[in-house]
């Protein structure tokens, strides 16, 4: 068996000791006779599952206790409609649009908004080909606005907003985290929601993750559906239906494997390194490649690059494929490469990228 080095933006890759226990476990798990996929939601062995994986979670992201974590489905995309279903109760919401990701959660908000104009464009980068973060005086803030959406790791440009940039702007923050969560520490409590699909850096797909301040619920109109109010979810522990849980057994699998990497400090400093590593190459290329993103905002888990020359693209990929390196073609809308370096993927994988690099741009350049 040969495992390559992969660097898929989503579903990405998973810790391979995580992988192993769940193979291990598959048949028999912790000798109950059957798989984790085979039971019931509502038994005791899998009530310890989900209520393990939420402690540790807790633990390792630091959650305050005025927060509910739930477990949900329909992915990050569900969130865009979700988020406005459950919030806006009437009222305006301001949307920073930094990448694809925030666009779209914009336009999902205003497709379902009582009336489209309460969801407002407070700034928008895409002049710039959302390569930059908006500054201070770009952003029409409303102090009034029910809350503000922002997407804090743009996994399509490469966009990242560091926990610390985000002043508090007196209104709740909405953050989709979905390709970055978990991948550094951060100050839960400036946020009022923070959600994410699984398939980035938690799980397999089909789990999405809600982090959300006490204070937000009950606020959704009763004609949304049940299994899309979070107030209703928080009520039932996500168990109101059949939750996905074979995603939440390896997501709890995921959590215990980063306690054992030192939690987020000690994850964080190896995703620096890898950053480190992989910019460092881009930049000390001459030329040979290059990174659009201001190096204010240059995300550490997605890191998208082309080549001067763009007929060398294909050659490129496929010399990077037969070195077991793939996954490595870049989004269509942006084109040339991206190297997605969420946390199962490992410092010696970065290395051997950043090698094979080095190598092509040797006998290219
Ligand atoms: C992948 C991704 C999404 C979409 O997630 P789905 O689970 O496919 O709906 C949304 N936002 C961000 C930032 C993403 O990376």
């Amino acid at each position: 068996m040969s495992r390559v080095w992969n660097f898929s933006a989503g579903p990405a890759a998973l810790p391979e000791e995580v992988l192993r226990q769940a193979r291990e476990e598959m048949l028999d798990w912790h000798g109950v006779g059957c798989s984790v996929m085979e039971m019931s939601h509502r038994g005791k062995e899998f009530t310890g599952i989900i209520e393990q994986a939420e402690a540790d979670l807790r633990e390792l992201m630091a959650i305050p206790p005025g927060y509910e974590v739930l477990f949900l489905q329909g992915g990050a995309t569900l969130q865009f409609a979700q988020v406005p279903m459950n919030l806006l109760a009437g009222r305006s919401a301001d949307y920073i649009v930094t990448g694809s990701w925030s666009k779209k959660a914009f336009s999902e908000a205003r497709r379902v908004a009582a009336s489209p104009g309460t969801v407002r464009c407070a700034a928008t980068t895409e002049a710039s080909n959302f390569t930059r973060l908006p500054v201070a005086d770009e952003i029409r803030l409303d102090p009034f606005a029910a809350y503000l959406h922002l997407c804090t790791n743009e996994t399509i440009h490469g966009v990242e907003i560091s926990a610390e940039r985000i002043a508090d702007t007196g209104v709740p923050l909405v953050a989709d985290m979905s390709s970055h969560i978990l991948s550094r520490p951060v100050a839960v409590e400036k946020f009022g929601l923070i959600y994410a699909g699984a398939q980035k850096n938690i799980g397999p797909s089909g789990l999405t993750l809600v982090i959300v301040h006490r204070d937000l619920l009950g606020m959704a109109p009763l004609a949304i559906p049940s299994v899309m109010d979070y107030a209703v979810m928080a009520e039932h522990g996500s168990l109101l239906n059949t939750p996905p849980t074979y995603g939440i057994y390896v997501a709890g699998l995921v959590f215990q494997w980063l306690k054992r990497q030192g939690g987020l400090e000690g994850i964080a400093a190896v995703n620096a390194e890898k950053g480190r590593i992989l910019y460092g190459c881009i930049d000390a290329s001459a030329g040979f490649y290059a990174n659009p993103v201001d190096p204010d905002c240059r995300s550490l888990m997605n890191v998208p690059f082309t080549l001067a020359d763009p007929r060398l693209d294909a050659g490129f990929l496929a010399e990077a494929k037969a070195a077991g390196l793939v996954s490595l073609k870049g989004h269509k809308s942006v084109g040339g490469m991206r190297a997605s370096i969420y946390n199962a993927v490992s410092l010696q994988g970065v290395q051997v990228l950043v090698d094979f690099m080095n190598d092509f741009a040797k006998r290219n350049g």
